[in-house]
């Protein structure tokens, strides 16, 4: 892999403004999951530099909550330009280290800057409230102040875009940060931090620790009271320890865990639309993304056709090396990662499932590939049916009515994304809204953006991220009572 501009492969931890290694000189490897190969060693971070990492956005948040809204965004602006104009190098950055294909690489780049441009806008509509007083000799004020040092942790299934949905809000807000990046893709993140320190934000604003051992960062983020927020995209198991750790210091917290989505197909569905919206949907950095849809419930009435469409379609899909011309799909992100998505289609073959196209690796092309597959007979007991199966394989249940579907839909302790195809309004409305999701696609499966108020009900998370009400978890409402007039 080359870059244009080489030094934005950063190798160390980024603390109050500065590069510099781990305290104890250690560091760990990060492979590409394509080929096996070592692509770079970086910094391993342990407890001592994390507490570097806080007492640095510590000591830089007074005079970053003092500047205007403008001037925080105008240097968020700097920072999404120039991560506009490196769009290229982070896209190959990520291919390399996380696999995907480049041309979903650059469309990360640009989907997770569209938070940075965003939120660089919002800084300057955080409103407060002048609210009618119970005397005439008060005055009742609501103030939104940022709510202080903010700790992120972040997933490696989307290597910038994580990223910038969290830093993003939270610096436009006037809050500091400290990030722990994935420990499988941080090359991406130090890159975003090279851009940030070009950008010229003041040393301590933001800063990042990459580290091998997740947990003794998670404990000092979670622990130590000069953390007033954390702010985590991960699974629902390591989702919840946290919740548990930040208790004991009442940290605000933001959690983006796990899904298990369902994706509903109705008799008057369009079905070429249904069949586009799925496939992007589920192959979709080779299903290894919370929004990717896990169960598929397909009405009777127009299974068999949706169905043979459905697999045209994905027998035609390309497998490989993400820097490869015309590849759909690349690898999982680790070995551990084929062996789940294996030991998932194995238990439900075993219990009466059908294999349609694909269930099996590739290991023609590497340790890590897995063939698109499509299963038929999938029912709800089996564990692909309640556990995120983050490969690219397609379970299709079948359902006879509307009632069923959504209870069926309906039947799991996760709430993040939903999907169905239909027509008509009548339907459409009362699907959407009976759906316990935070997220619903209504034939439309590529629902992401910046604008719009993402994150999970139930198991699947607090908070939402993106959107006017992404910026609001990083505020505090305060209210002064204004008296003597
Ligand atoms: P995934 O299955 O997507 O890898 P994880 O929840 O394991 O989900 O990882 C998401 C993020 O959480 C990563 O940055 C990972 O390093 C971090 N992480 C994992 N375990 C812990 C932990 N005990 N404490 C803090 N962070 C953790």
């Amino acid at each position: 892999m080359t870059l244009d501009a080489p030094d934005l492969l950063q190798t160390r931890l980024f603390i109050d403004g500065a590069w510099r290694d781990a305290r104890a000189g250690k560091r760990f490897r990060v492979d590409d999951p394509a080929s096996g190969d070592t692509v770079a060693e970086v910094a391993d971070a342990g407890a001592a530099d994390a507490a570097d990492a806080i007492a640095a956005a510590e000591h830089a948040l007074p005079g970053w909550r003092a500047l205007s809204a403008t001037e925080r965004g105008t240097l968020l602006l700097r920072w999404w330009r120039l991560i506009d104009e490196h769009a290229e190098d982070l896209a190959r950055l990520m291919t390399r280290e996380q696999g995907k294909p480049l041309a979903e690489a650059r469309a990360e780049v640009s989907y997770g800057n569209g938070f940075v441009r965003w939120f660089a806008e919002e800084a300057r509509r955080v409103y407060g409230d002048i609210i009618p007083a119970p005397a005439g000799d008060r005055r009742v004020l609501a103030l939104k102040q940022p709510v202080g040092v903010v700790a992120a942790i972040t997933p490696w299934n989307f290597p910038v875009a994580m990223i910038t949905r969290k830093i993003a809000p939270a610096l436009a807000a006037g809050c500091t940060v400290v990030v722990k990046p994935p420990e499988l893709t941080p090359l991406c993140a130090l890159a975003l931090a090279e851009l940030a320190r070009r950008a010229g934000f003041p040393a301590g604003v933001l800063n990042m620790v990459t580290t091998s051992d997740a947990p003794a960062i998670g404990e000092v983020f979670t622990t130590d009271p000069r953390v007033r927020k954390l702010s985590f995209t991960g699974s629902t198991a390591v989702g919840k320890r946290l919740m548990a750790a930040c208790a004991g210091t009442v940290k605000k917290v933001s959690l983006e865990l796990g899904g298990n989505a369902p994706f509903i197909v109705f008799d008057d569905a369009d079905l070429d639309a249904a069949v586009r919206g799925l496939i992007a949907c589920k192959f979709r950095n080779a299903g290894q993304t919370c929004i990717s849809a896990n169960r598929v419930l397909v009405q009777d009435g127009i299974y068999d056709r949706f169905v043979a469409l459905l697999c045209d379609q994905v027998a035609a899909l390309t497998v490989g090396n993400g820097f490869d011309e015309g590849v759909r799909i690349g690898p999982l992100i680790t070995e551990r990662a084929r062996e789940k998505v294996e030991r998932l289609v194995a238990d439900a073959v075993a219990k009466g499932a059908r294999i349609r196209l694909g269930g099996r690796a590739l290991p023609e092309l590497g340790t890590r590939f897995y063939a698109p597959t499509v299963l038929e007979n999938v029912d709800p007991a089996m564990a692909l049916s309640c556990e995120e199966i983050f490969g690219p394989v397609i379970p299709l249940q079948r359902f006879a009515s509307e009632d069923e579907a959504i209870a069926r839909a309906n039947a799991t302790p996760y709430g993040l994304a939903a999907y169905f195809y239909a027509q008509g309004q009548a339907r459409t409305w009362r699907v959407a809204e009976a759906l316990d999701y935070g997220l619903v696609g209504a034939n439309e499966a590529v629902i992401s953006n910046e604008m719009a108020p993402f994150g999970g009900m139930k198991e699947s998370g607090i908070g939402r991220e993106g959107s006017k009400y992404g910026i609001a978890e990083f505020l505090e409402i305060k209210y002064v009572c204004l008296g003597g007039l």
